[in-house]
């Protein structure tokens, strides 16, 4: 038995793929990726990711085939899949390790049935590699970054390796389009076309990036400018590798990389913390968060959803979301605190409605991300820390960004556009009529911040 069975999972890139240059290695290879939408459960793979999925795959069996290979795709359970594709191939399993639960159960099981190595590749480090002195796992972010620095820079990328290919012919594989994972009726894509899935859309945006990376420091918290690298999808499906992205960055803009690096480095920390805590999210991370009572309100959950609360940035976010399928970082951690604290509706709907949405749902930034504006994470953001949304869209200048996302509010004067509610006459003479053209705010914000901090106090007292 020589051939090598590549299973493809959120690694999906021939480039600095050790899964690929170790089978690659080993003898004649074939590759497969598996929809598996029964072992995930609730986290089965969201509707706007899904939509990146079927580029993503499209490009992959491109190079794949370009190359005179074949992408195999199947659909079921990915343990079932691999193995019996494995088994008439008789051939070895190579795959990257990846730490949300259902995917850590699939390869054990695939383990169990036979021949399997699996590689790292999907952080800079492997998580369980980063531990303190007396050999615990951290749970804190700044002395895990100390720690993982240690192990940096990752070695540099390497290309795609030298591969034969094993025959495959008498193996069946789905057809792509039979998958419908594009969105038909309605196709709400039509924003999504900045993107480039792929691989080579990665590499484009990486270098894009790469020579706007020493001003990221100062850039990165106004949402009015691509002050970010908006390489999140493209780090969520493995298209890119993060020792590439490393290495880019550092070449690019040397010690002036190293808040982007330190970005980079929550991701991993992130890894490490659904490693250790596999429920991370739906279970708060800190006990008192057990008994918050949080609101039951669908007519808050939807205004919020759709971009109608009444605060113009919260809107604006909510629906650069829905439009082109991610978010600013600064707007993100705005919109969830405005829906747990100002609303205190359950951490959780926000979190499924950001997985179902966002072209870069990722489990455990994503758990991680909610949990932190919540307060209820390993290394949170205090809970009376309530992001005040006026102030924050005029602190980070977001009247461009507002104006792009909100336009019924286009012609308000930088004075009145982050609070149209307070300058009800500019709001006017701009030919805006509040509470027709644009909702009056779902909630009034003293109101708000008082009834959360209460909330929140009798938690703790609880
Ligand atoms: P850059 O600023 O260019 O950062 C580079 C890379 O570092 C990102 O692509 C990402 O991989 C990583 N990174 C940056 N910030 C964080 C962070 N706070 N935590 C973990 N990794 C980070 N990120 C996701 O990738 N998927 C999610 O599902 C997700 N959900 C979030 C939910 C909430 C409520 C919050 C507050 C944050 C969430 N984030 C998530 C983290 C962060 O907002 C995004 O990674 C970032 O906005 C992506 O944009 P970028 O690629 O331009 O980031």
């Amino acid at each position: 038995m020589n051939t090598q069975l590549i299973w493809l999972r959120n690694d999906l890139r021939l480039a600095d793929q050790p899964a690929v240059r170790g089978a690659a290695a080993g003898g004649p290879v074939a590759f497969v990726y598996v929809l598996d939408d029964e072992t995930a459960g609730q986290w089965a793979m969201g509707a706007a990711q899904r939509w990146w999925l079927h580029h993503s795959l499209t490009a992959l069996g491109a190079d794949i085939a370009a190359r005179g290979g074949r992408l195999i795709l199947r659909r079921g359970r990915a343990d079932t899949q691999v193995i019996e594709v494995a088994t008439a191939l008789r051939s070895a399993v190579h795959a990257i390790d990846h730490p949300e639960p259902w995917a850590k159960a699939a390869q054990q099981a695939v383990a169990a049935a036979g021949p399997t190595q699996i590689h790292d590749g999907a952080f800079l480090a492997r998580p369980d590699s980063v531990r303190a002195g007396g050999g615990g796992r951290y749970r804190i972010f700044t002395p895990f970054w100390q720690r993982l620095q240690e192990q940096m820079p990752p070695p540099r990328p390497l290309g795609v390796p030298d591969m034969t290919f094993a025959d495959t012919a008498a193996i069946a594989s789905d057809d792509l389009d039979a998958w419908d994972l594009l969105p038909a009726a309605p196709d709400w894509s039509g924003g999504f076309d900045e993107w480039q899935p792929g691989e080579a859309g990665a590499s484009a945006r990486l270098r894009a990036f790469a020579a706007k990376a020493a001003g990221y420091d100062t850039a990165r918290n106004f949402p009015s400018d691509a002050g970010t690298s908006k390489l999140s999808p493209h780090l969520a499906l493995g298209e890119i590798s993060p020792a590439a992205a490393w290495h880019a960055m550092s070449d690019a803009a040397g010690a002036k990389a190293q808040p982007w690096l330190r970005q980079l480095g929550w991701r991993d920390f992130s890894g490490n913390i659904i490693e250790q805590s596999p429920d991370f999210g739906d279970v708060p991370g800190r006990e008192p968060f057990l008994r918050f009572a949080h609101r039951d309100d669908p007519e808050g959950l939807r205004a919020w959803q759709k971009g109608l609360t009444g605060y113009p940035i919260v809107d604006a976010g909510m629906r650069q979301l829905w439009h082109s399928g991610w978010m600013h970082n600064r707007v993100r951690m705005i919109t969830a605190s405005f829906l747990t604290k100002h609303l205190l509706i359950d951490w959780r709907h926000g979190e499924r409605w950001f997985w179902d949405t966002l072209v870069d749902a990722d489990y455990g930034n994503n758990a991680c991300g909610w949990q932190w504006v919540m307060g209820s994470g390993t290394d949170s953001s205090p809970f009376p820390r309530i992001f005040a949304p006026i102030g924050q869209s005029e602190k980070f200048d977001a009247a461009r960004y507002i104006r792009r996302w909100v336009p019924e509010l286009a012609t308000l004067p930088d004075a009145a556009i982050h609070a149209p509610f307070d300058n009800a006459l500019l709001a006017l003479g701009a030919g805006v009529r509040l509470g027709r053209d644009y909702p009056l705010p779902i909630v009034d914000h003293a109101f708000a911040r008082a009834r959360a901090l209460a909330a929140f106090e009798a938690t703790r007292a609880g």
